[in-house]
């Protein structure tokens, strides 16, 4: 007979973990303990030396589905002369900190026992067990007992408790428990007054949503604005009450076989689509299909999410006659982060939902849905938030402590320590003071449930940023050295992070990106980089070109691609698309302005190329949501094409003045816009191909590193994948992380961390 302590860390709570170790301790007749502390599990143990380790070896190969183990230690200790084991109380040790589960989609066996009558959660809305439910968006502090969530508001009743001390029962110590008798319920509310509730509730939710209604639904995260997506009128009035044109809305159906309706899935990604972290999926639209226009306009491609709580599934039932696919989108007005407490929906939703569906479980983080494509059989991330964050990712070396506060639009931040780094769900476009706020909460939130000190920050080298602004203020205050990086090199060394790259030569990156401040004070993202964590030389960048406006040019494709043509000497024709959208007022002013450089920011950016692109072949002139233009570019694209067009490379410089040409020509001939599309797409692909040949020759560096926003471009991404793996490149595109600016903050941390320890 000897003792053992056996330390675990990993994501060990709010997963079921410690009811899995005392039955796997029961199964091996161990005596002991096991408990919760702010580091991760501890069990002590007494029994047979070769017993203990067969318990070990099972512990770490069969642990509980949420569950994620680092690092387990075993140390002999004296025994202690346990005659039982049991699950003690949790402690808290000052300082120490635990990765923690993000919230999980209800598991099949929660949804069996929800449509079984004879259950007394039968119906129940707020059903949960070791294995799903709501983790992350209730947790208050550490560690994960109910008392630290939004739960501790409901006192478990005998029914809910026997569960809960029942070392048999799936639901043994599932913090989250609850049933009709104890737990949250639903009411729906109109004009501030509840109406309904319970499975009433429910019942006139659905006839309001059949009516043509708005309805803010509470759910995980946050709220959710719904109507019917087939009633073109009802998605219409959401369009104009919500102030969004045409930034495409998701939708939610029931399951795989309703969301087949709509889109066509491969198996790759209706396994995507059914994981338990239940992610919006962009797939292609199906041909035949009757939602209305106005969900995804311009769009080749629908997000579609299946229901991942239980009131979802009880509201999409499809035994009722209630429309089988919902608009689900964020509850907020335009850029505004999404509204999660009933107060805040009520006050800010009003002249947007005609009803709301409400609950009494508190959401105390905000966290938006997750948005991915599927590419070579896995999740491509455009939006990581819930299912995904807070799990971190894990460094190659204990890493300083530091906060890196990522860049403006769709921001993130980061934060570093011990082996992880901690990238933070999407916050939103930091432009407005609620997003800001929003922001700012969340960082002191991560802090602390991660029990995070920064010794440094790290933040985008713009100095007008928000976040940049945030960090320089808060760097002065406490003192804190604050590192100043690149954009495009943080998005080259997000990537390598994101495939946790340790090799320490340098590799090439294909940045292409919509902005970013460059060394130089123009505005970058074009960029050929030859770098690593350590720093970047720029071996090749887009030709400059004059942004008339600076950032307003963003909303005016047309006038990129006016300027562009003039960059490249080449005549503004009345024939062609921008010059039909412009007036002659409109072009005089702009020529002036590029004549005389006045508010003519100088870029390189990719982004802002194919707007130009966009504009030129007659797509589109002007944007309502970001990167409009060069997603409907990207939608029109024929695969029968094979054609190109040239560019001419003079010293480090990408000059696209052939390529203008040789499209003007194209518009000329009346050469479809779908062909000209396609064009566009195989010249940035051969000119990526060609630059990383040279740079190979040049440097014997075989690696490309693909990133940034513009790698959201799927056409651009599988075709460039395709032909640098052919010609025999090691290409490293993201895997668990944005490649747009959702990724920077990540690749902020790397950057500084290296500065201060010099990690490869
Ligand atoms: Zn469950
Ligand atoms: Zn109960
Ligand atoms: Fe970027």
């Amino acid at each position: 007979m000897a003792g053992r302590k056996i330390e675990i860390t990993g994501i060990v709570q709010g997963v079921g973990f410690r009811p899995f170790v005392f039955n796997l301790a029961s199964r091996y007749q161990l005596k002991g303990w096991v408990k919760n502390t702010s580091k991760g599990v501890i069990i002590e143990v007494d029994g047979e030396n070769t017993v203990v380790d067969a318990f070990l070896r099972d512990l770490s190969s069969s642990p509980p589905p949420l569950a994620h183990i680092d690092h387990i230690t075993s140390q002999e200790i004296s025994p202690n002369g346990y005659t039982t084991f049991q699950i003690i109380e949790s402690e808290s040790i000052a300082g120490e900190f635990v990765p923690l589960s993000p919230d999980i989609a209800i598991c099949d066996d929660c949804r069996r026992e929800m449509f079984d009558p004879s259950n007394p959660r039968y119906r129940y809305p707020f059903i949960n067990c070791t294995n799903c439910g709501p983790r992350f968006t209730i947790l208050r502090d550490i560690p994960y007992d109910r008392p630290a969530t939004t739960m501790a508001d409901f006192p478990l009743c005998t029914y809910c408790k026997g569960e809960y001390n029942d070392p048999a029962n799936r639901r043994f110590h599932a913090q989250p428990v609850a049933c009709p008798t104890c737990g949250p319920h639903i009411w729906l509310e109109v004009d501030q007054k509840e109406i309904a509730s319970h499975e009433g509730a429910l019942q006139q939710a659905r006839q309001m949503l059949k009516e043509g209604k708005v309805l803010a639904i509470k759910g995980l995260g946050g709220f959710h604005l719904a109507c019917d997506a087939c009633n073109e009128q009802a998605v219409q009035t959401l369009r104009e009450r919500k102030r969004r044109t045409d930034k495409p809305f998701a939708v939610m159906v029931f399951d795989a076989a309703h969301a087949e309706r709509y889109g066509e899935f491969s198996a790759a990604e209706l396994a995507l689509l059914e994981s338990k972290e239940k992610p919006i999926v962009l797939v292609q639209k199906k041909r035949q299909n009757r939602l209305s226009g106005l969900v995804a306009p311009g769009n080749e491609r629908v997000g579609i999410m299946l229901p991942y709580t239980p009131l979802h599934l009880l509201l999409l039932e499809p035994e009722f006659d209630f429309p089988e696919v919902l608009v689900m989108t964020s509850a907020n007005l335009s850029e505004e982060p999404i509204a999660y407490t009933n107060t805040d929906a009520v006050a800010r939703l009003s002249e947007i939902a005609d009803g709301f569906l409400m609950h009494n479980r508190e959401i105390h983080v905000r966290i938006d849905d997750s948005v991915i494509t599927e590419f070579q059989g896995k999740a491509y991330f455009a939006r990581r938030a819930r299912g995904f964050a807070p799990q971190p990712v894990l460094l190659p070396a204990p890493a300083p402590t530091l906060l890196a506060v990522g860049a403006e639009l769709k921001n993130t931040f980061c934060l570093s320590k011990d082996r992880y780094a901690f990238l933070s769900h999407h916050i939103g476009d930091l432009q407005n003071a609620e997003t800001l706020q929003s922001f700012e909460e969340a960082i002191q939130h991560y802090e602390n449930i991660f029990r995070v000190k920064p010794q440094a920050l790290a933040c985008d080298l713009h100095p007008d940023y928000l976040s940049s602004q945030y960090a320089q203020g808060r760097a002065r205050r406490q003192e804190l050295p604050l590192f100043k990086i690149q954009h495009h090199h943080a998005h080259l060394a997000a990537c390598l992070a994101d495939h946790d790259y340790r090799a320490g030569q340098p590799v090439i990156g294909a940045i292409f990106d919509g902005t970013g401040f460059g060394t130089d004070g123009a505005i970058w993202g074009g960029e050929f980089f030859v770098g690593n964590y350590a720093g970047f030389e720029r071996a090749f960048h887009l030709a400059y070109v004059p942004q008339p406006g600076g950032d307003t040019a963003t909303r005016t494709p047309a006038k990129m691609a006016l300027a562009h043509l003039w960059s490249a000497n080449l005549p503004w024709m009345d024939a062609i698309a921008p010059c039909q959208h412009l007036t002659e007022e409109e072009k005089n002013v702009l020529r002036r302005q590029l004549e005389q450089s006045i508010n003519t920011p100088l870029t390189s950016s990719m982004g802002r190329f194919f707007d130009a692109a966009s504009a030129l072949i007659g797509v589109r002139q002007t944007i309502n949501y970001e990167a409009q233009a060069a997603i409907e570019l990207e939608a029109i694209c024929t695969p029968d094409e094979q054609g190109t067009y040239p560019f001419s490379i003079h010293d480090d410089i990408l000059d696209p003045a052939p390529l203008w040409s040789a499209m003007l020509q194209d518009v000329q001939m009346g050469l479809s816009k779908e062909r000209m599309a396609a064009k566009f797409h195989h010249a940035i692909t051969d000119m990526v191909v060609e630059i990383s040949k040279t740079i190979r020759q040049e440097r014997a560096i075989n690696t490309v590193v693909l990133s940034g926003g513009v790698w959201q471009n799927k056409v651009l991404l599988t075709h460039s994948v395709a032909c640098l793996e052919k010609a025999g490149f090691t290409v490293l595109w993201h895997q668990h992380i944005p490649t747009n600016d959702g990724g920077v903050a990540l690749g902020q941390i790397m950057i500084a961390m290296h500065s201060m320890t010099k990690i490869k």
